[in-house]
């Protein structure tokens, strides 16, 4: 049997990493900046990390959620202290997509309304919800649920207030876009989506999937507002590479038996893996290196001409040209031996570890200024 070929790949292929470097099955060398679309958050094979992991799966790899799961509590707790959401619940699933699946049908099932509004270039997935609300015509089958969708464009605060009504159950945004080209949610935008969702009664969804978890410089995006979602979906950085992915539910939801439910979602392994993230982002400062090194990289970046367009926050940083960057990147990739991400055609998308070094970041800016 083959596999079901829907990636482009590259002829790479990694077998062992540690931190930001990775290397292939010839013992070549590789600088990671890209973290497999934002998952590596503590690094590649970090030792505590691992440690947690072997230690877990040699006393109990997985037991059903028909029992008590104290791991799970361990991580709620982590998490709201790391977070700040100390008020909210968590549910936990295994991917983004199912997180912002358990969110559009908690919202739908709290208000009983069916309009969802979402915006361009939006990306919150490939589940058959998740899909309807992401504005890409390229992944939608012919089977589509975006019925009950409207799609307004990003950051427009005035077409929110315009579009949300009584009929309107919730509205779904990424506080940083990332896959349609790390376009940053501005303070109005949100405010404006916060006061409509208040006046209407409709719930306020957050994907923080690729930009949450201290990628921004704050555990997440909205925190930089002041502005409260209903919902926040996460994964990706959540468990560096392990699946996990879940919901931080506002006190406002009521729970009650069979409203959500999964088979993996919260198993002991994802649980102990998300657990040591937490513990390493918290012990190694890794949301202030974030802060503090995506401003360095992003001064920087300012100093090399032939940048159409910076754009970003943190360590979740887009790189526009006035042309498309295929060649650079593969430059980057085959010559200098460093991977980066794409948006789009023409953008760079750089989604490192937070645990990136000043001196990674500097051997990333040179090999990037030769090919402007
Ligand atoms: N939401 C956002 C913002 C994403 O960037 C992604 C994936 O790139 C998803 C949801 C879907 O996550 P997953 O691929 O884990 O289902």
């Amino acid at each position: 049997m083959n596999t079901f070929h829907v990636y482009p790949l590259y002829n790479i292929t990694p077998v062992k990493a540690l931190g930001s470097t990775l290397w292939d099955d010839k013992g070549q060398e590789y600088l990671d900046l890209y973290g497999g679309h934002a998952v590596i958050s503590i690094g590649h094979s970090h030792p505590q990390y691992v440690k947690a992991i072997q230690e877990q799966v040699a006393k109990l790899g997985f037991y059903s959620n028909s029992v008590q799961i104290p791991l799970q509590q361990e991580l709620a707790r982590k998490l709201g202290e790391l977070s700040g959401l100390e008020d909210f619940a968590l549910f936990l699933a295994n991917s983004g997509a199912e997180a912002n699946e358990n969110a559009l049908k908690l919202a739908s099932f709290h208000t009983g309304r069916k309009k969802i509004i979402a915006f361009k270039k939006g990306f919150h997935g490939r589940t058959s919800a998740a899909v309807a609300v992401t504005d890409n015509p390229s992944i939608k089958a012919p089977i589509n649920f975006d019925e009950h969708v409207v799609f307004l464009p990003f950051n427009d605060a005035e077409a929110v207030k315009a579009a949300v009504d009584e009929e309107t159950c919730a509205v779904i945004m990424e506080g940083i876009q990332g896959v349609g080209g790390i376009h940053v949610a501005s303070d109005e935008f949100m405010v404006a989506i916060r006061e409509a969702c208040d006046a209407h009664g409709a719930i306020f969804i957050h994907d923080s999937v690729q930009c949450g978890y201290g990628r921004s410089g704050k555990f997440f995006t909205f925190q930089h507002s002041g502005v409260q979602p209903d919902i926040v979906s996460m994964a990706k950085g959540m468990g560096n590479g392990f699946p996990i992915g879940g919901i931080l539910i506002s006190p406002k939801f009521e729970a009650k038996f069979g409203l959500l439910g999964t088979t993996f979602g919260g198993n002991h392994l994802a649980c102990a893996a998300a657990i040591a993230v937490l513990d390493v982002i918290k012990s190694e400062n890794l949301i202030q290196n974030a802060a503090e090194l995506g401003t360095y990289l992003m001064a920087e970046l300012k100093k090399i001409p032939g940048i159409k367009e910076l754009r970003g926050k943190g360590l979740m940083i887009g790189i526009e040209l006035d042309k498309p960057v295929k060649e650079i990147r593969e430059k980057l990739l085959f010559e200098d031996k460093m991977f980066t991400g794409v948006a789009g055609a023409n953008t760079i998308r750089l989604l490192p570890s937070l645990a990136i070094t000043r001196a990674d970041l500097d051997r990333f800016l040179a090999a990037f200024a030769k090919y402007l």
